[in-house]
Order: C-alpha cells, then structure tokens, then sequence
C-alpha cells in the first residue's frame, strides 16, 4: 500500500468517524475484531483485549511483556522495542485509531447463529444455466458442467459427514482460447451466486520465499473481495487463471519456482487447509494483523488457454489413428476444430501438469473457441452487451443508435483476425464510436444513427437521420438471431 493509499484509508476512517451517530459507531466497531496495536494479532487469538484511552487496544500478553520488561528494575529499551514494534516515540495522542479499517476482519458468528449462505440461496443447476445464458453465449457444455459442479459445491459445503460419507471438493479446470469467456464465466457466476470472488494470474505466484505473490497471497485477496469477513471468504471462489504457464518446465536444471514448485505449493489449498492470511495486505510482516482462513470450503477454479496442448492431443490421436486394422488418415485430426475436447488426464501430464495437482481438479471442460457468427451474438445478445451499452449512452441524448447486419458482421470479422476472442470487440468498436460520441452531440437535430458496413470498412460513413426524419425499419434486421 502506498502513503497517499495509507493516508487515505485513514482519512476516510476518520471522516465516517466524525459524520457518524455514535451508537452506529459502535454497532459498526462491534462488527469488527479488536487488534493488540502492538503484536498486531486479532482479538481471536490473542485473547481479550485492554482498551486503552484514543481506541487503542492491547493484548494480556503484550501488556504482562512491557510489566516485565520493566520490573527487571533497569529497563532495557532494546529489549522493549522487541516487544513493542509498533512504538518508537510514545506519543498517544497521535495514534488515534491505527489500525486502518482495511486491515480489520469481521468478528466470527457465535455459535447457532445463522450462516449467510445457505443451501437455499443455492438455485438449482437448470436455474445457474439460465442465468448464465443470459450473459455468455455459447459454450453450452460449460454452462452446463459449471451449473452442476457449483451446485454439488455448495451442496458439500452444507452437508454434515456424519454418515461418513464425505462428498469430493468439485475444484474446476477450464481449458480454452484467450477471450472465449472463462474469466467472463466465473465472475459472472460469482455474482449471481453472490460469493465473494477473487481473480488471480498464475504467473504471478510463485514458490514462498522467492520474488512475486506467495501462494497464499490469493487467499489474502479473496479476504478483501469479502470485505475482511472471514467466513464469507470462506465460501468464495478463487479463479486461478493462465494456470498452463505453470507447467513443469521442460529440460531445465534449476529449481522450477514459478512452475512445477507453485503446483505443488498450491496442493493444500486446493485440498483445504488453515491458512494464516495478512489481513489488508498481500505480504506478511510485522505491521500487517494476521488472520487465518480455512480453503476446505472454497471453490478454485483454474483457467488457461494451454496453447500447446493440441499438439499433444492430436500425436496422441494420430498415432492411435494410424495403427492397425482400419486406420485413418494421418493427419485426420490436424483441422479438427474441436480438437480440445478431446484432451484426457494423460494430455494434460504430458503438457506439465503434476498428476496430484490434476487430482485436486476432479473436473475439467473445454471451452470452444468463438466463431463469427458468436461474436455477432456477443456484440448484441447479452444482457449487458456493448450495443446495448452504446445505445443507452446515446438514448440518454435522445439519439437512436442502430448497426445494420453488415455492420455487425464486419466488426466480427475484424476480431476474428486479432485473435484473440471476444475481447478484440470491445476495442474495435471503441475505435469507431469516438467520432460518434464526440460529434453527435454537438447537433441537437440528429435523431437517429445507423452504423453500416461501409462505415466499419472505411468505404463510408454512418447514415444519419434528422429528427422527425422517416428511417427504414431496421429494427427487425437487428432483432434476427
Ligand atoms: P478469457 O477466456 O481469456 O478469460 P474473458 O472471459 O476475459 O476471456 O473474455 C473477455 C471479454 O469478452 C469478457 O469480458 C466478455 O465481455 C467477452 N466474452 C468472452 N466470451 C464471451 C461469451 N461467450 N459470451 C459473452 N461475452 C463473452
């Protein structure tokens, strides 16, 4: 956290402070753990907590430390500052509320009280399905896959294992191309479950110990997606994406730290394990409250785009093509568009993923790269589509905002060639909104604009239609799937 952050946090603090009725004020402390301000550790760990004048509370521990420190007649100050981190010069006055809110967590329930989630607020795999469909389109067999495995999450999550029968954790590995929706399906997903959801690049992680985020560190931000509140954390889902650049590297002789290493690292979270998490921060030191979450509960999704691995699928199929009886072409498999479907367990451990990480990821699924005619979807389907985004923006000046077929299509075609999925669009059609926006406004008689293909293809410019003008019916064009 930088100062101006640091120093912002605790101005916010401050002004809620002093806008604030103090009987909220309190009820909001309440929900809040107190922390030692000087060993810096909860309220659930340290114990009970001696309140000191200007919000300052300090654990027994810390307070018997700094009583013996100085029984022993001649105070060592060395020995002090060991035992007080936090204190250089003791100035009270200045150390109002130290502990950023950020750094805070939310107290535990008391035992009986009722969880936030439960399976109830779970809607059934059919109702997850529908409401995926209305934001991603296409990759039906995921929508699928995903509505099922969250449901038996959720399910495990509530179930009790007296019966000993303890159901498997329903981790994910979503395998398919930059900009085919995974991210897009996990945070969508997120939402509608209302858990809270925290994204992570793989690349970034490595092996505790070595430059970048250790492995824990993505607890650490699902802690804050869940606004300190540990056990809605504990619920969450973690997205784990680029999860292909951690393959084991192949042919090399030093230590795999952001490889091989951080799969092994990530087993135990992956299983569920008590985590010690910095609270507010995503390192671990002297300043930062530590708390720890349990991952039993929480959902981790891994995603990647795994560029190599059709190589490895299609030796496979080949080679088993090309023996015996009946064989195939060779090179059946080389323009099969659907090539990823096919992968197995095996691929995967070919490509460098270690078997017991694959273990904790009982399911895996493909995504299908995007077509054109999914992109057109993309662009005008979706419940927040980029159209219907644009023509909001320019509904607001009472300007009508349509694309003709054609339009739609072009742009399509012009992601298509960038390849790299969806995500081309929204900068495509950024590019030829500008003038758009900038312009339209400027002329309060424009009433209607149509996007044509012409437009998109630099062969023309955009029709427009004054207010009151007759325009062609093209509504109904852009109402066909
Ligand atoms: P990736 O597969 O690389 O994680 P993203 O999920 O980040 O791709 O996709 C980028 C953007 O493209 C998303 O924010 C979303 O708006 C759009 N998008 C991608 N796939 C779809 C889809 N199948 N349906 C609707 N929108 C999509």
């Amino acid at each position: 956290m930088t100062d101006d952050n640091k120093e912002l946090t605790e101005q916010t603090d401050a002004q809620v402070q002093e806008t604030e009725d103090p009987s909220e004020k309190k009820e909001r402390e309440d929900e809040y753990e107190k922390i030692c301000f000087l060993c810096r550790r909860p309220e659930s760990k340290a114990g009970k907590m001696i309140e000191l004048p200007n919000n300052i509370h300090i654990c027994t521990d810390c307070m018997q430390k700094s009583f013996d420190t100085m029984n022993h007649g001649n105070i060592n100050y060395a020995d002090l500052m060991q035992h007080m981190p936090n204190i250089s010069m003791i100035d009270f006055s200045g150390l109002q509320n130290r502990v950023p809110q950020k750094q805070r967590t939310k107290k535990k329930k008391e035992k009986g009280e009722k969880p936030k989630l439960s399976i109830r607020d779970i809607p059934a795999p059919h109702k997850i399905k529908a409401s995926l469909d209305e934001y991603v389109i296409g990759q039906e067999h995921a929508k699928k896959v995903m509505s099922v495995a969250v449901y038996n999450h959720y399910k495990r999550v509530f179930s009790d294992t007296d019966d000993g029968v303890e159901i498997e954790k329903s981790n994910m590995l979503m395998i398919g191309p930059t900009g085919s929706g995974k991210t897009y399906l996990v945070q969508t997903l997120a939402r509608l479950l209302d858990v809270p959801l925290a994204i992570t690049d793989a690349t970034s992680l490595t092996e505790a110990g070595y430059i970048g985020d250790d492995i824990e560190s993505v607890v650490s931000k699902l802690l804050a997606a869940a606004d300190n509140d540990v056990e809605r954390a504990e619920h969450g889902i973690i997205f784990v994406d680029e999860i292909d650049k951690i393959a084991k590297k192949k042919n090399t002789n030093q230590r795999d730290v952001s490889g091989e290493a951080v799969q092994q690292g990530m087993l135990k979270l992956l299983e569920g394990a008590d985590i010690e998490v910095p609270v507010g921060a995503n390192s671990k030191n002297a300043m930062v409250p530590l708390t720890t979450v349990n991952t039993r509960n929480i959902l981790f999704i891994c995603g990647g785009a795994f560029p190599d691995l059709e190589e490895v699928i299609k030796e496979r199929l080949n080679k088993r093509a090309s023996i015996g009886f009946g064989s195939d072409l060779k090179d059946k498999y080389d323009r099969d568009p659907d090539i990823l479907s096919k992968v197995t367990l095996d691929d995967l451990r070919k490509f460098g993923m270690v078997p017991e990480f694959l273990g904790r990821l009982p399911i895996v699924f493909t995504l299908q790269g995007l077509t054109e005619d999914m992109l057109v979807e993309i662009l005008r389907e979706p419940k927040n589509a980029i159209l219907k985004q644009y023509k909001k923006l320019l509904a607001m000046d009472e300007v009508k905002l349509e694309f003709d077929e054609g339009a739609l299509r072009a742009i399509a075609r012009k992601a298509m060639e960038k390849d790299t999925g969806a995500r081309a669009l929204r900068a495509i059609i950024e590019e030829y909104m500008l003038d758009i926006m900038y312009e339209i406004p400027k002329d309060d008689s424009i009433g209607q604009v149509v996007i044509t293909e012409e437009y998109i293809e630099h062969r023309g410019g955009p029709r427009i239609y004054l207010r009151g003008q007759e325009a062609p019916a093209l509504e109904e064009t852009l109402q066909q799937p």
